[in-house]
């Protein structure tokens, strides 16, 4: 991996990450010089971006290049440096048929702003009550097209159900319902579909949000009195993607609203599309809004086949103009097997070390660089208080109830993944278990454990959701 392509993946983070105007305004024009024992030298082209990235994005910097690179920063350094016309710049592609609607801070970031222009002052200003953009107007990455998509045996369904909703949206199938575990190419999916109606011009406009987006911009439009706007916007669209809609469990006024906007667009054959951890029947929810859900077509991916995995790789490889044989991809897949994330962050990892070691990679090296790579993600050990909550938040069960005496099956199931959870996670001692979740005996954890271990073995359902629940322990708080 060069120094141009670790900064190129920093940016694509940035790029979803941070509003396109300051994306633009920031990070245009910017790159990495020098990367060695620790210590980066950022170029940029103003000094007034040199202090904005110093003082704002310092630390998600740094984060990202460790993250990227696999490997340690010690210090950033960040030079103003004049542009070099020739220079690969920040400028986000865009899809197309939008780039007409390309917003006005394009200008501000090239003009030559003077150095003492004080960068508070020059953030692009967006009124509280504008939505942020992901990536383009529509929260669209435009990476996320189908033709970076592999198929393979567990995916082809959901990859051919939403070839088919591009073809015919609104008729074909509405709404679709993508299910299935961290890292599987969900949200890739439901992106390239609203990247391909567009380039198609099938339709004009559409919103992808996640579903924490679309509960925190429907409650502060009820907090702000801007129920009406919310409507508006949410209401006229002719496709409508939420992702992780398995976060509206437990939401009841969310879905209260999420109801309505689904009825309106379906009756004006506005497509819907949703995505979740999970099939609609064992999310949280209102019976009404399951019922719809399952109006349409519902499916799932799964993680891929070695197979696949090999030519996921190699497409990659391929992108990044990086050769490495055949024989050590099937390595590296063979390793890492959980999901697709993990598969690029493997691959992203191999390639920073051997470049910068500047060595050809072997077999030697690459199980090498992979035995030291936590799969699941470096993370700080959770707190069993933490982890008791979120596994309640989960399932949307009170946390008292959870602790509490009663049996209800509704109850048990998410106390036994509890337990097998503290019990992977932390390594407790059945006892403690037991002393974590309100004073249960000792048999009582081991029991639950067994049970989820034996369950685990052949129920794809049920390690899809603790999957899911384990992404929750690396990403929230
Ligand atoms: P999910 O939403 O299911 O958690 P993502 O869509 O975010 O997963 O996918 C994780 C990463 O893996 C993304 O970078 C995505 O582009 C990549 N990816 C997922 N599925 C595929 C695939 N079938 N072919 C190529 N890349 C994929
Ligand atoms: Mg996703």
């Amino acid at each position: 991996m060069t120094h141009q392509q670790i900064w190129d993946a920093v940016l694509a983070e940035f790029e979803l990450s941070v509003s396109r105007a300051n994306f633009i305004t920031w990070f245009h024009n910017t790159g990495i010089s020098h990367f060695e024992k620790g210590n980066v030298i950022i170029t940029v082209p103003t000094a007034f971006a040199k202090t904005w990235l110093e003082k704002k994005y310092h630390s998600q910097i740094l984060h990202a290049i460790e993250r990227i690179s696999g490997l340690g920063v010690q210090k950033i350094y960040y030079k103003v440096e004049q542009i070099n016309p020739a220079a690969r710049s920040a400028q986000p592609q865009t899809v197309p048929t939008q780039s007409s609607g390309a917003t006005t801070p394009v200008q501000a970031a090239s003009a030559q702003t003077p150095a003492t222009v004080n960068p508070q002052q020059q953030q692009p200003v967006r009124s509280a009550s504008d939505p942020i953009p992901t990536v383009n107007e529509f929260g669209l990455n435009p990476r996320y097209v189908f033709e970076s998509f592999i198929v393979g045996k567990t995916n082809e369904l959901a990859h051919a159900a939403a070839q088919a909703v591009s073809s015919r949206p609104g008729v074909a199938y509405n709404p679709l319902f993508i299910y299935g575990g961290v890292g599987l190419g969900k949200t890739h999916l439901l992106q390239a579909i609203g990247n391909e109606l567009l380039r198609t011009q099938k339709i004009k406009n559409c919103i992808y949000v996640t579903c924490e987006k679309f509960t925190n911009d429907f409650l502060n439009s009820v907090r702000t009195g801007s129920a009406k706007e919310f409507k508006n916007r949410y209401r006229n669209v002719d496709l409508l993607m939420i992702d992780d809609i398995q976060f509206i469990a437990g939401k009841e006024r969310t879905q209260e609203e999420f109801f309505h906007t689904f009825n309106e667009l379906h009756q004006a054959n506005k497509q819907i599309i949703l995505s979740s951890d999970r099939p609609p029947k064992a999310i949280s929810l209102e019976e009404r809004l399951k019922s719809r859900f399952e109006w349409g077509m519902i499916v799932d991916v799964a993680p891929p086949d070695l197979e696949t995995r090999i030519a996921i790789l190699e497409s990659k490889c391929n992108d990044r103009q990086y050769r490495v044989s055949k024989e050590l991809l099937a390595i590296i897949a063979t390793l890492v097997q959980n999901n697709i994330r993990e598969l690029e962050g493997a691959l992203n990892k191999i390639m920073a070390w051997h470049e910068l070691k500047n060595i050809t990679p072997t077999e030697d090296s690459i199980r090498g660089i992979l035995s030291t790579v936590e799969t699941t993600g470096t993370r700080q050990p959770k707190s069993a208080k933490a982890i008791i909550e979120i596994v309640a938040d989960f399932y949307a069960v009170p946390l008292n109830e959870i602790l509490g005496s009663s049996r209800e099956k509704r109850l048990a199931f998410p106390r036994q993944i509890t337990m097998y959870i503290l019990r992977e996670e932390l390594k407790l001692s059945y006892p403690s278990i037991g002393e974590e979740l309100g004073g249960r005996d000792h048999t009582t954890a081991m029991h639950a454990h067994n049970k989820i271990s034996t369950e685990l073995k052949n129920n794809l359902q049920l390690k899809q959701e603790i999957e899911g629940i384990k992404a929750r322990l690396t990403t929230e708080g």
